[in-house]
């Protein structure tokens, strides 16, 4: 009897060698493989420019996946099923031999034609690897063919469309995966079951109870290693372009008529092209940018990022973002969503924070009353919790303000998967619900686009927070001049 379990597949990984591939993929691969969602039909193809032989790869790979419980005969197993092929992603005759490997391995492990490829590498790459893949035949199989990339796509609307364009040769927009790694998260997953499997919030979920909500992604690393990169990116594309919005796109959406892909696409698209798109001076207005400089943090004294040694002395890039987001629809006619997303700050969270408007009639006295607010803590305490207000212990009726909470773990207590693993495995079954599609992309990149060319043609005082801080001073004003605060707990 088929194993409805397990997926069959060849999974080709361009750039089998570096970063990603070493902390995600392998290990993800390998929790699929202990759970048998990878059995004895998968092979996974290595690839990158190093001489490496199937030995050495799969040292590297069983090296990569130590840490994970599992005895050693699981990871010999598990390891037994890759093969590295060196191949220079230009050279077409590495491509011949790349697809004589496929074949063979196949055959071997009885795929049935279904191919996943990865792209884990530079996305100048992209456009030559997707014409190859398409003119030397490799999707010329019975089987399933899709194709995983990475971020960044893009750098502005007009290259993201071009990467669209080289991808669409070979694959139909259907067959593109494209990972946003905060989908994957398990909760931001949970944003629309909660929204929408809960009467109590699905009641609420509008302008008449919500009064602003608030997203917030903050690192208190610095740019690391990641200088020459992110130099030319900044905030604004490396966190709010995808990550940010995609987040909001699940927050502001209207219920979807079913659960499908295509119906939570739909409400998805829907809510990004109902951002208002800001144009001349609304983007100061609306749009914060900085830049950190040096601090204090725990006795230690941390570097500016135009002291890093990857970054231009005179940098304007963004390590800051916060902006309001209007939603242009009946649902959400005044409230603000209030976005912010930088490095070197004093805390590392990814947090959503809804705040409903106080009762019209102030029967429990004043103004002083906390409001309620959900908070959604998708990392690092995954968990949700409810600030009420209840009444004081004693006699009379005095309030206080109370938290009732919730920690997102497994229900049997074995650790929640990875964002990778859940998005590799979603992959695998052809659900594409949690990754971006091509007609999100290019909305955010339009809303974007617009705020850089605004930003582009003033240079603007940098640095302008110090590390270690909760970031500029006019990120704080963007929230008083509507009469609130960042929530911050
Ligand atoms: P990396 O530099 O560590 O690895 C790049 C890989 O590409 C290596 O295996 C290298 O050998 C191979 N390569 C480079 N040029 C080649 C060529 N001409 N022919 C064949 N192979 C070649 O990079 P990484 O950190 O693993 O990132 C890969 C991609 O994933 C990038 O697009 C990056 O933006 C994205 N990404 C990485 C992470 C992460 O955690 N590392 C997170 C999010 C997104």
């Amino acid at each position: 009897m088929a194993d409805k379990l397990e997926q069959k597949a060849l999974i080709t990984i361009f750039g089998g060698t570096g970063d990603l591939a070493n902390r995600k993929l392998y290990p993800s691969l390998y929790h699929l493989f202990r759970k048998g969602y990878l059995k004895e039909h998968f092979a996974v193809i290595g690839t990158a420019r190093r001489e490496w032989s199937d030995d050495f790869f799969r040292q590297k790979v069983t090296e990569s996946i130590q840490d994970i419980e599992g005895s050693e005969k699981d990871a010999e197993a598990f390891a037994s099923h890759f093969y590295y092929q060196s191949h220079d992603v230009t050279n077409r005759e590495s491509y011949v031999k790349l697809k004589n490997l496929s074949e063979k391995l196949d055959e071997k492990y009885q795929l049935e034609g279904n191919r996943l490829f990865y792209l884990a590498m530079a996305p100048n790459f992209f456009g030559t690897i997707a014409s190859r893949i398409q003119s030397e035949g490799f999707v010329d199989t019975e089987g399933f063919h899709r194709l995983i990339i990475e971020k960044p796509f893009g750098h502005d609307l007009e290259s993201a469309k071009e990467l669209n364009d080289s991808l669409r040769l070979a694959f139909n927009e259907n067959e593109i995966y494209r990972i946003d790694h905060y989908l994957g998260k398990e909760l931001v997953q949970n944003i629309p079951v909660l929204r929408f499997a809960n009467p109590l919030l699905n009641a609420v979920w509008n302008n008449k109870y919500i009064a602003n909500i608030q997203v917030s992604l903050t690192e208190t690393l610095g740019v690391e290693e990641r200088g020459r990169y992110y130099d030319e990116s900044g905030a604004i594309r490396d966190m709010i372009q995808n990550h940010t919005l995609q987040i909001v796109s699940l927050l502001a959406m209207n219920p979807p008529i079913d659960l499908t892909t295509e119906d939570i696409r739909n409400e998805k698209v829907r809510a990004l092209r109902s951002l208002r798109v800001y144009e001349g001076k609304e983007v100061a207005e609306n749009f914060v940018r900085g830049q950190y400089g040096a601090g204090e943090v725990d006795g230690e004294t941390l570097e500016s990022y135009r002291d890093d040694k990857n970054v231009d002395s005179a940098s304007t890039t963004d390590t800051f973002v916060a902006a309001k987001l209007m939603v242009d629809n009946d649902r959400w006619a005044g409230v603000p969503f209030y976005i912010r997303s930088g490095k070197r700050l004093n805390k590392k969270a990814t947090q959503i924070a809804i705040e409903f408007k106080k009762n019209p009639h102030h029967l429990f006295g004043d103004e002083s009353l906390a409001g309620n607010t959900l908070v959604i803590n998708v990392q690092p305490d995954e968990g949700i919790y409810l600030y009420l207000n209840a009444k004081k212990p004693g006699g009379g009726m005095e309030s206080m303000p109370i938290q009732l909470d919730y920690s997102h773990t497994s229900p049997d207590g074995s650790p929640i998967p990875e964002a990778y693993e859940k998005l590799i495995l979603d992959s695998l079954r052809g659900d594409a619900t949690y990754f971006s599609h091509w007609d999100e992309v290019s909305t955010s990149w339009n809303l974007v686009d617009h705020v850089i060319e605004e930003w582009n043609k003033e240079t603007p005082e940098f640095p302008n927070y110090a590390s270690g801080s909760t970031g500029p001073k006019a990120a704080d004003e963007l929230l008083a001049r509507d009469g609130f605060k960042w929530f911050d707990k």
